[in-house]
């Protein structure tokens, strides 16, 4: 097993397959940014990064995410180097879901296990305010076809904001309790656009909860384990159940047991969701692959591993995936 230098595990991979996205949403994307990476990783890079973290230091989790993976057009190659390698691995994605009524099949069977799927909102006036994009139905058709198509479970994200989308909480607890899907609220984070001004938006998870328990009957802590989510089983007024999620980045983080690495599309290092990156993997890459550069490069940046996120990310989500 990885440790870092404060004696965090490292057990779990995310990999950003692009920085590119089909959306622009107002906490993530600055406007300007462009869809085009040069020299990004083939899928048979991603996959020695994967076999090296797997293999040698008993990495258990691999979680593709981007920008967008579905904006990859090579996203199955990616999907199936991975998995077919490590049959056994908890082989996670994030998506904003838009591509997923085309795409769940295809990466169910390249060998996907499960998904989570951004939703902010049911409403498509608020997805477009978000995302300068219309196509809500996209998405809800995206998170039926990868119900359908065995990826499980599904989890569904939403980054709830002040005055934007505060108000529809419980439509969207009541969405997921319908599709007997997680639903997992995100405290809204200071990067990307909105790292200036984040403060007139935030609403913390306990506010959030306060919101939803006027149609609840009762909340039953799950146990947690190594994950940021916390869960709640809950019997909703009803009669119907559901389980919601909080993350609590901001209000309560969970630094002291983080136990993620994350590389970019074009291998840089990000030890710390909210920090520069810490070196880069590509020399270990290219021309070939070579496992005792691969070691040194990922010591080195796990010595600089931070005890805790910063406060103001100068960083956007764009080049780490979440
Ligand atoms: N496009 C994919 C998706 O939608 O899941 C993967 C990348 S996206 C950057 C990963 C997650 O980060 C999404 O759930 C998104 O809502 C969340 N995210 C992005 N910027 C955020 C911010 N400033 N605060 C909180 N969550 C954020």
């Amino acid at each position: 097993m990885l440790h870092d230098t404060r004696n965090r595990d490292i057990g779990y991979l995310r990999l950003s397959v692009t920085a590119a996205c089909q959306l622009r949403c107002i906490y993530c994307r600055p406007a300007f940014h462009r869809n085009h990476t040069p020299g990004m990783l083939t899928p048979q890079e991603f996959g020695h990064i994967a076999d090296h973290l797997i293999d040698l230091h008993g990495v258990k989790k691999v979680r593709i995410t981007g920008g967008d993976p579905t904006a990859r057009s090579d996203l199955p190659e990616i999907i199936q180097r991975i998995a077919q390698c490590h049959p056994d691995i908890d082989l996670a994605m994030s998506t904003n879901g838009l591509a997923m009524d085309r795409l769940a099949g295809v990466c169910k069977s390249a060998g996907l296990k499960r998904v989570n799927i951004s939703l902010d909102t049911l409403d498509e006036a608020t997805f477009e305010q978000l995302s300068s994009k219309r196509g809500i139905e996209h998405v809800i058709a995206g998170i039926d076809a990868s119900l359908a198509a065995g990826l499980a479970p599904v989890k569904l994200n939403m980054v709830v904001m002040r005055g934007i989308n505060d108000g529809q909480i419980p439509e969207m607890v009541a969405f997921a309790a319908a599709r007997k899907v997680q639903l997992r609220f995100i405290e809204l984070m200071p990067m990307g656009p909105l790292a200036g001004n984040w403060q007139q938006y935030y609403l913390s998870a306990d506010h959030i909860r306060r919101r939803i328990e006027p149609i609840t009957l009762s909340w039953r802590p799950l146990q947690q384990g190594a994950a940021s989510s916390r869960n709640f089983h809950v019997i909703l007024r009803d009669g119907q159940t559901v389980t919601l999620g909080f993350i609590t980045p901001m209000s309560c983080n969970f630094c002291g047991s983080c136990n993620r690495l994350r590389i970019s599309c074009t291998g840089e290092i990000f030890p710390c969701l909210m920090d520069q990156p810490r070196g880069s993997l590509l020399s270990a890459l290219r021309p070939k692959y070579d496992p005792v550069k691969f070691d040194a490069l990922l010591a080195a940046a796990l010595q600089e591993k931070a005890a805790e996120h910063p406060h103001d990310g100068f960083v956007t989500m764009t080049s780490i995936g979440g």
